[in-house]
């Protein structure tokens, strides 16, 4: 809930709504009810019987020799389970949260959507992942966030706002939009909508493909919106916004990293004001997929390079902590079976 809405919960069930203040500033700080000591023994009782205060437990930490970065799995009040990264990067530490239990959009590349959907998640828990990584490591470990964990953000619309709205405000977590990147697979007519929200958040569309036919083979969504739509709608967003789109493309060896595929990627984005963020595929066992070698990834980012095409080499971190999306949630979910 934002403030106005505690305020008036509160008020209808006869407490002071200024309390609702001091209980959001608990909430944010990942404390327990009993923990809450300037508030009135009545209104813990009343709390700890009507409300969870921590929607999102960590059950489970990996820590990566490699490059420090940390995998979480988290619980959920209804025993479903999610994930969770935090990477320490150069301008501050990110932590790549999920917007729904499971995924539907059916990537066949994405350990994520393998089980289908279960549910979305609520702007709570949301920000639940956010404060539970902070009371883990201090009050202002997460600096930037982005919605690249489980789940399609744009398939949880309203819920996706709204947190983008909450874990921005001045009186709570206070993490500015520019510092949120929302990752979409590439609802078109969402990203239209999204467009007119006024916000100043970072757009992150999964393009993965050069051209329609690879696309198809690859994302079924791509069945429903083409490449050209998508651009499009893509335009539209910055039209609206003035903010950069980044498009992520994972190299998959054989697939879509040939210097044919290479060519066709800069007609497609020829005079647009993006980024394309290149990351080898993870490889996940239950794909046939592979993430292309050294010698072609730098040969494609080259050729990128070469055209003017602001382009980035995402590092493969948490490999050895199952970094890829779904894939410690997959591992604890065929354990429990
Ligand atoms: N549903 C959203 C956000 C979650 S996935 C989206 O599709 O963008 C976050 C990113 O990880 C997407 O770019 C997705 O395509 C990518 N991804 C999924 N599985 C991957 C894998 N095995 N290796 C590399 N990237 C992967």
């Amino acid at each position: 809930m934002g403030l106005e809405e505690i305020r008036l919960w509160l008020k209808s069930c006869g407490f002071e709504s200024y309390r609702a203040k001091q209980l959001m500033g608990w909430l944010l700080s990942g404390a327990s009810f009993s923990e809450m000591h300037n508030l009135p023994s009545s209104l813990i009782d009343f709390l700890s019987e009507n409300a969870y205060e921590q929607p999102v437990q960590i059950i489970k930490r990996l820590v990566s020799k490699k490059d420090g970065t940390e995998k979480y799995l988290f619980s959920l009040v209804d025993g479903s389970c999610i994930e969770g990264v935090l990477m320490p990067y150069r301008h501050g530490n990110t932590l790549c949260i999920s917007t729904q239990v499971g995924c539907n959009m059916g990537c066949r590349f994405c350990a994520s959507t393998l089980n289908g959907k279960k549910r979305n998640l609520s702007a709570g828990e949301m920000l639940g992942q956010v404060v539970s990584v902070n009371r883990l490591h201090g009050s202002k470990t997460v600096q930037n966030v982005v919605m690249m964990g489980s789940g399609e953000p744009l398939d949880n619309y309203n819920n996706v706002l709204k947190f983008i709205r909450l874990i921005s405000l001045s009186e709570g977590l206070n993490i500015s939009q520019r510092r949120i990147t929302l990752s979409t697979c590439g609802l078109a007519d969402k990203i239209r909508s999204l467009a007119d929200e006024g916000l100043a958040i970072t757009l992150s569309v999964s393009l993965h493909a050069s051209n329609d036919d690879i696309r198809q083979s690859l994302m079924p969504i791509a069945r429903r919106y083409s490449i050209k739509e998508l651009i499009s709608a893509c335009k539209h967003y910055i039209s609206l916004t003035h903010r950069r789109v980044s498009f992520e493309y994972a190299l998959i060896k054989g697939v879509n990293d040939g210097q044919e595929h290479a060519e066709e990627l800069c007609q497609i984005l020829r005079g647009f004001q993006c980024h394309v963020n290149l990351i080898t595929l993870n490889a996940v066992d239950e794909t046939a997929y592979v993430g292309s070698d050294r010698f072609a990834a730098n040969k494609f980012f080259n050729y990128l390079n070469e055209k003017n095409i602001a382009v980035s080499m995402r590092r493969t971190m948490g490999e050895d902590i199952q970094g890829a999306c779904g894939q410690l949630r997959n591992e604890f979910i065929k354990g429990e079976g």
